[in-house]
This record gives C-alpha cells, structure tokens and sequence, in this order.
C-alpha cells in the first residue's frame, strides 16, 4: 500500500504520519528521527525498489519461535496480467548464497528448526546475479547448514530441472516439498494472464516431477475467473485437478488489481461465477486431500511443535508436509517442548489437519 498509494494514504489516514516504501525498510531509523523532530509527512519511497536485505540488518521475527522466513531474492522480472508485485517489488534481485548461509546460520543458532525459502519465483534464484539460475548450489550449500527443515516456496516446475531435482534429492534437509503456483492449467488462459510459461504447464511436465521425486508433497495455488475464462477453460482446470491429485490446492478468484493489464481487460467474470468456480475447484479437491491426509493414520511423522493450548495441554504442531499458514496443522496429545521436534504417531486425519499422539524416540 506505501508503495502504491504513496502520499495520499497519508491523507487517508491522519494519523499516519510516514509512508516507507518496500524498497526503503533500511531507512526506518532515519524515518522514525524525522518524526521525533516533529516532520508529520515523511515519505520514504523510492520509485523503483533495488533494495534487498542481508544478513547484516537485524530483524525482528513474527513467526513462532522454531520457524524463520529466509528471502532469497526479492522483485521479478516477468509481468502477468494479474500481478502488481513487479511494480512494488521491482525487478529481480538475489542475495549471493554466501549472504544466505550466514543468515541460515545465524537463525540456526537461534534454535529455528525450519527455515522456509521465499522469493517471487525461487526457481529463478541468482539468475540476475550469477547469469544463470543457481538454486542447486545454494541448496546444496544449505544443506551443510544445521537446520533439520528447510523448505522451499514458488518453484516453478519447468525451473525443477535435473540439477535442481538431484539437489533436492541428495539434501537430507530440503524438505521434499514443492509449492508450484500453478495458477491455471488451459494454454489459452495461461497465454492470456502471461504466465511466462504458458503452453508448457501440462500433463507431463507433473507426471516428471512426480517420477523424479515420488514422495513429494505437491501444493498449488490457481486463479479462477480470469477475464475471458469460459466454462470450457474452468473445465479443463478442473479435470487438471481431479487428474493430478495435488496434496493440497489453493483457489482463489481473479482480484481486479488496478495498475495490472488484467484491470483493463474485457469479459470480466461475475463476482459469483468466480465464486461458484472456486468453491466447485475446492470440492473437488477435498476428498483428494482427506484421502492423502488418511494415508497418515498409523504413521509415525516428525512434528515440529509450535503451539500448546493452556486449557487443555493439547499442542499443536506441523509436519513437513504441512508449511504455515497455507496448509494444516498436526493436533498432538503427550509430552513436547515448544520449538522442538517430535515423533507422532497418526490416529486421525480430516481434510486439512491430522491428530496423533507423542511417541518416544528410540
Ligand atoms: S505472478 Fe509471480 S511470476 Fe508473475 S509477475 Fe507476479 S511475482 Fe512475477
């Protein structure tokens, strides 16, 4: 919103009294010096952002105490309709691997159990720095780092090339987890929101990644009611859907971002045809979860502890194939510390979350 709405939201919000955009975090301090010295208007934004943060600036982490965000890059290079992230963002820009394994080490130091890579497209890590895409080695790299998880977000399936699938593979700590933005199945519709690489999201470029990596959790996001999506467009998303069986799938209806082609375009879609789209994707795709969360039961998983409920003692936790926020939670009975992970016997799975009870480590 600072980036995009700039001055006027302080004319929106009076008692707003600076704006910092998101290429600008470094300069909070001088911000906030201007405001004690009385300035009621500061604006910090710079227009095209090429800042990104390193391991040398402290932060302040708002996740749960075994769990750190790690951003890898930050902005992106390609433009889809729908998208206003390069504008805010800018371009892409990557930290060098030696930057991110001192951060990781820094947080393994903190006791952070699980470290999740972030970036807009982390498949594309180090193309703007290093020439060429460097994702193998900064896993590798990471992987003589002491966090047992580390997990990865925004991989783009034609970026999951040999190298980066061996990598991942050979990593004991990468989780084996893939979160693929998949946002729509038709050539058409993919041409039409510019998804760079439109015509190559297909059957067999699915059927690879599972081939190479069978036990792979795969999560995807799709949009549905992009301006001209016709019935026979959400028809072939949803035998996409049916056909692949996503371990988890995240739906959500086209949002008409003003300052995106998409805002512009013709045949927008009815509020509630995209929601009807949605909810039908979604209850497609719920017995696919409930069946893969009851292949569970009986299991012994590894959970990472997050969370105890005072009154009843119950913890609550994720497993790896669950990341945060986005996918379920594991509720445990038993005895665990907080931040620490533990071995969980399954008992019980429904759609999103799993129960089970503390098992002893052997
Ligand atoms: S949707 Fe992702 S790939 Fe497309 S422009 Fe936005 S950040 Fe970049």
């Amino acid at each position: 919103m600072a980036q995009h709405f700039q001055e006027q939201l302080l004319d929106e919000i009076p008692e707003a009294v600076a704006v910092v955009g998101t290429g600008d975090y470094q300069k909070i301090v001088e911000v906030i010096e201007r405001v004690e010295r009385g300035d009621r208007r500061v604006t910090q934004i710079t227009q095209e952002p090429s800042y990104i943060a390193d391991e040398t600036i402290p932060r302040y982490r708002t996740t749960s105490e075994g769990v750190a965000y790690l951003r890898i890059a930050e902005g992106c290079d390609y433009r889809c309709a729908f998208c206003i992230i390069p504008h805010l963002r800018g371009n892409q820009r990557s930290r060098t691997i030696e930057s991110i394994v001192t951060e990781a080490q820094q947080l393994a130091a903190q006791g952070v159990q699980e470290i999740i890579l972030i970036s807009q497209i982390t498949t594309n890590y180090g193309l703007d720095l290093y020439g060429e895409p460097k994702l193998a080695e900064l896993i590798r790299a990471l992987g003589r780092v002491d966090i047992p998880w580390i997990r990865m977000h925004y991989a783009y399936p034609t970026g999951l090339t040999p190298i980066v699938i061996t990598a991942i593979r050979e990593t004991p700590n990468i989780l084996p987890y893939l979160d693929l933005p998949l946002q729509h199945s038709h050539p058409d519709m993919l041409r039409a929101m510019n998804r760079p690489w439109h015509g190559r999201v297909n059957d067999r470029v699915i059927e690879q990644i599972k081939e190479a990596i069978p036990e792979a959790v795969m999560r995807t996001t799709f949009i549905v009611g992009f301006p001209g999506e016709m019935d026979e467009h959400f028809q072939h998303l949803l035998q996409f859907v049916k056909r692949h069986e996503f371990d988890h799938a995240g739906v959500f209806t086209f949002s008409r971002e003003e300052g995106t082609p998409a805002y512009n375009l013709p045949h927008q879609i009815p509020q509630e045809v995209m929601e009807h789209r949605r909810d039908t994707l979604m209850a497609a795709q719920q017995p696919i979860s409930f069946r893969k969360n009851q292949n569970y039961v009986g299991r012994v998983v590894d959970v990472l502890i997050e969370q105890e409920n005072p009154d009843t003692g119950e913890l609550i936790g994720r497993s790896p194939n669950f990341s945060p926020e986005v996918d379920g939670l594991v509720y445990v009975q038993g005895e665990a510390h907080l931040g620490t992970i533990t071995r969980v016997k399954i008992t019980d799975a429904d759609v999103y979350d799993l129960y089970g009870q503390t098992v002893p480590h052997e």
